[in-house]
């Protein structure tokens, strides 16, 4: 079994289709392990994407990402980082294949509806920043 970090990011939030999008991890497998709403402050922001800081599209990311509430997510499936980032499909909702979320709830490659970790390093150190140990179970 494998963990990955996901996040509904605001725009899906706000749009109503949080359900849809839990509804599509569940059928695709995943087990949600821990979920909580909460609305981001920049520092937080900042610090998750901290990888970003310096790129043209930083400001307007972390605008994006503390606009309102989004919802946080520590799931567990064999091949849990990939299979996640299949299911949400490309950054850019444009070249995302049919059936995924950034296709389906996507507007653009800035407000495209969910956040996947990129690797097990990186989901390790995403669900940390967001959750306790004793949550994960
Ligand atoms: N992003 C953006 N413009 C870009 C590239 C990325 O606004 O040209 C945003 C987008 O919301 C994306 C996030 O920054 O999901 C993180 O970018 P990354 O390249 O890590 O893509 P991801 O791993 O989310 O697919």
């Amino acid at each position: 079994m494998e963990r990955t970090f996901a996040i509904i990011k605001p725009d899906a939030v706000a749009d109503g289709n949080a359900g849809n999008i839990l509804a599509l991890i569940e059928k695709n497998g995943f087990k949600v392990l821990a979920l909580r709403k909460q609305h981001l402050t920049r520092p937080i922001a900042e610090g998750f994407y901290a990888v970003h800081k310096g790129k043209g599209f930083f400001e307007e990311l972390i605008a994006f990402m503390t606009e309102g509430p989004v919802i946080l997510l520590a799931l567990e499936r064999e091949d849990a980082v990939a299979k996640w980032r299949e299911v949400m499909g490309a950054t850019n909702p444009e070249k995302a294949e049919a059936g995924t979320v950034r296709k389906l709830y996507g507007a653009n490659i800035g407000r495209n509806a969910s956040h996947g970790s990129d690797s097990q390093e990186n989901a390790a150190i995403e669900l940390a920043w967001f959750f306790r140990g004793y949550e994960l179970n």
